[in-house]
């Protein structure tokens, strides 16, 4: 008989996990804390509109494409591939960058502020490159066993780079580029590993490379949720259980094994293998009570940043607004430098706005938008009151209906907001950190929380806060690891 490996969360990592072993013939069973699967990269549908809850767009298709090439089944979804990538408007100034994939195109925008932006860009881009090509295999798609095979592996990192493991994102921009609007705008994808360009290391400027040169930014056809939708299908087929509205909060154990884990409705799973999919450090700490993860120890780890984020649908049409649109203060070095925790920041946010309903009408009722709004702000370890989230989200639509020439607040239809509680409620994120445990120096590789347990042999983990980190191409990454972890053990 086929061993049983039960999945505990549906999210990206978890999902993709089971397809590649149902794949491999493993019976695979889901244990989902919520009625639908997708985790963070969810959706809500709310009177007659569509929005997709967090990720809206992502990078490395080609990371997709390899992972249903070894699952043997045609992608189940449609990428969209952007350009411009994204849009970015500074307050106070009327122009909007568009940020193109052909450089020179790009360096138009750049010619009053910075006349030379094309030859520095090429030359920033040509290192983003180098440190693309020489980690990726090594640091990203690689498992760890200890600290010696890390050391071992880094070793085969070009030393050429260790100096950006001591020098911030910014910082590293900043020495390409003398324009503020240039510094900003090239350091903004810092933001997207969650923390800021003042305090990510410059190792990450090789995402330069990936969104414009190596492959890009996509979007899925219909809305980002029909990655899941596409996934829960392909499992369905091949067997796969889900339980939903099943959180699992505590194990049952026989030795070096987990025979079980049973959510607060009192029911068991049993299984040969446990993959935990929830957050890798806080399900250590708050259903294995590990000492090392205990509240204490959580705290003192470095998280993500919260996201306020809401979803409004609105009657009308706003032709001018792009798919992905950035809106930013004048301030990016004050305002970066205190965001994460100084809860004053916010009272001039810097939010992002996706139109989703521009390219995939079914997502609204006709002759209307859906609109999702994502605003970083500091996590509940930095702002646990949130009574002011409705003044903060009146001063963003404000801002934006002035920025883009249209009073919006009056054609609100629906409207639902969610604060760093809401993401910590309903994902088991820590402190509503919204892309779990933060990329320093200590917290990546063999450094991260493992994806094999220390005490049982049959526990292994997949997602964010393991190996190597946050970003829906991550997460596909993390269940390749994971599964090729899982699949060393039953052998
Ligand atoms: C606002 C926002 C915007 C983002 N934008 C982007 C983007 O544009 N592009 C991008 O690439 N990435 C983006 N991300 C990051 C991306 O969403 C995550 O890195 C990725 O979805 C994480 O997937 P995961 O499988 O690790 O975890 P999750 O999606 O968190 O899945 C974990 C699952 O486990 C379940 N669970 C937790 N605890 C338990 C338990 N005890 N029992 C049972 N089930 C449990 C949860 O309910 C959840 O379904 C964004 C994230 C946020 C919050």
């Amino acid at each position: 008989m086929s061993k049983k490996i039960i999945i505990v969360g549906a999210g990206l990592g978890g999902l993709a996990s089971g397809l590649l072993l149902s794949k491999q013939g493993y019976k695979v069973e889901f244990v989902e804390k919520n009625n639908q699967a997708g985790g963070r990269l969810n959706q809500i549908k709310k009177d007659g509109f569509t929005f997709d809850t967090g990720p809206s767009f992502f990078s490395m298709s080609f990371v997709f494409k390899d992972f249903m090439d070894k699952c043997g089944v045609e992608l189940p979804f449609k990428f969209v591939e952007l350009d411009p990538l994204y849009s970015v408007n500074f307050s106070g100034d009327d122009k909007t960058y568009h940020l193109y994939k052909d450089i020179k195109k790009l360096s138009e925008q750049f010619m009053d502020v910075e006349p030379d932006f094309e030859e520095k860009m090429e030359k920033y881009l040509k290192k983003s490159k180098r440190l693309f090509d020489d980690t990726f295999d090594i640091v990203i798609r690689n498992n760890f066993d200890n600290n010696f095979d890390y050391a071992k592996k880094l070793m085969g990192v070009n030393p050429v780079h260790v100096p950006q493991l001591f020098n911030t994102f910014f910082n590293h921009v900043k020495s390409h580029f003398s324009s503020k609007e240039a510094r900003s705008i090239i350091s903004l994808v810092a933001f997207f590993l969650g923390r800021t360009p003042f305090d990510t290391m410059a190792i990450y400027s090789l995402l330069s490379h990936t969104e414009f040169r190596h492959d890009g930014y996509y979007n899925v056809e219909g809305g980002m949720y029909n990655i899941i939708n596409g996934l829960v299908s392909e499992l369905e087929k091949a067997g796969a259980v889900f339980n939903y509205d099943s959180e699992v909060i505590k194990v049952e154990k026989e030795g070096e094994k987990i025979t079980k884990v049973i959510d607060k409705n009192g029911k068991a799973y049993d299984g040969d293998v446990f993959l935990i999919n929830s957050d890798a450090a806080l399900f250590r700490g708050e259903v294995l009570h590990r000492e090392k993860f205990s509240e204490a120890k959580l705290e003192k780890m470095q998280w993500t940043m919260g996201y306020l984020t809401f979803y409004i649908g609105i009657k009308g049409k706003l032709d001018k607004l792009n798919l992905h649109n950035y809106f930013l203060g004048s301030n990016f070095e004050e305002y970066g430098k205190n965001v994460m925790h100084k809860p004053d920041a916010l009272e001039k946010p810097y939010y992002y706005v996706n139109n989703v309903s521009k390219y995939n009408p079914d997502c609204a009722p006709e002759g209307c938008e859906s609109l999702f709004f994502v605003c970083p702000v500091p996590n509940l370890q930095y702002k646990k009151d949130w009574s002011d989230k409705d003044d903060i989200v009146n001063s963003i639509i404000k801002d934006f209906s002035q920025r883009i020439g249209v009073d919006i607040t009056p054609n609100i239809i629906t409207k639902t907001i969610y604060t760093p509680y809401d993401w910590e409620e309903q994902f088991n994120l820590f402190r509503g950190s919204g892309l779990g445990l933060s990329h320093q120096f200590t917290q990546i590789g063999a450094l991260r929380p493992k994806n094999f347990d220390e005490e049982f042999k049959n526990l292994f983990y997949v997602g964010a806060s393991t190996l190597p980190g946050a970003g829906l191409p991550m997460a596909v990454i993390s269940a390749e690891l994971a599964t090729e972890r899982i699949l060393k053990a039953l052998i």
